[in-house]
Parts: C-alpha cells; sequence; structure tokens
C-alpha cells in the first residue's frame, strides 16, 4: 500500500509485520507437522529428510486456482486456510524456486 509520507508507510508495514507475526508461525507450525519437501517438477529435492520447517513453503500445483496468499490469511477461517493448503506442495525455499523457474520456462515456449 503506497503511501505519500514514506514515515507513514515504514509504520503502518512495522506495525502490520508485528500483527501478523503469529499467524505466520501458526501457519509455519501447520508446516512443519506436514511432511518434508516434494521435490522440483522434475526430481527429489536434494534436501530430503535435513529440511527445517523454517525453510518450508507452500507452492500451489499446477491447475489449481491460487486465490490467496497462504500467509496473507490471517482473519480467514481455519477451513478456508485449510481448503488453500489442500491445493498446494509443500517445497523448501530451494526446490519452490526452481519449480517457479521450471514454470516460467515451459510456459514461455
Ligand atoms: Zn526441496
Amino acid at each position: 500500500m503506497p503511501y505519500a509520507d514514506k514515515l507513514v508507510e515504514a509504520l503502518w508495514k512495522s506495525n502490520h509485520y508485528q500483527k501478523t507475526k503469529k499467524f505466520r508461525r501458526r501457519v509455519k507450525l501447520l508446516v512443519f507437522y506436514l511432511q518434508g519437501c516434494a521435490g522440483t517438477l522434475t526430481e527429489k529435492c536434494k534436501w530430503q529428510g535435513r529440511i527445517s520447517h523454517v525453510s518450508l513453503q507452500y507452492d500451489h500445483r499446477d491447475g489449481e486456482i491460487k486465490k490467496y496468499d497462504i500467509n496473507r490469511m490471517d482473519g480467514h477461517s481455519i477451513e478456508t486456510i485449510k481448503k488453500e493448503m489442500r491445493k498446494c506442495d509443500v517445497v523448501c525455499a530451494n526446490c519452490h524456486a526452481v519449480r517457479t523457474e521450471q514454470r516460467r520456462l515451459r510456459d514461455a515456449k
């Protein structure tokens, strides 16, 4: 959200970050109890078995319509959040980047 006053913008961002911190932690912990990384689109994860929950992320599968960014779903019901999570694979940050690049290269053709 752009503000004319940079200071007001910085304050708003800091405030928003603090307000949503608890929610982001809870989402991360849910990830922690799920299975590890699903790997890239073509290969298994090279970090298999050595992944900390802090590096795990949600990646929307091909064909699923991304309605929300899960980390920004604070205030939604747990059912809506779970529904969105079911559209995703849990992947590590490295595989997430590779997947995004693979899709970008595939779709550019
Ligand atoms: Zn991975």
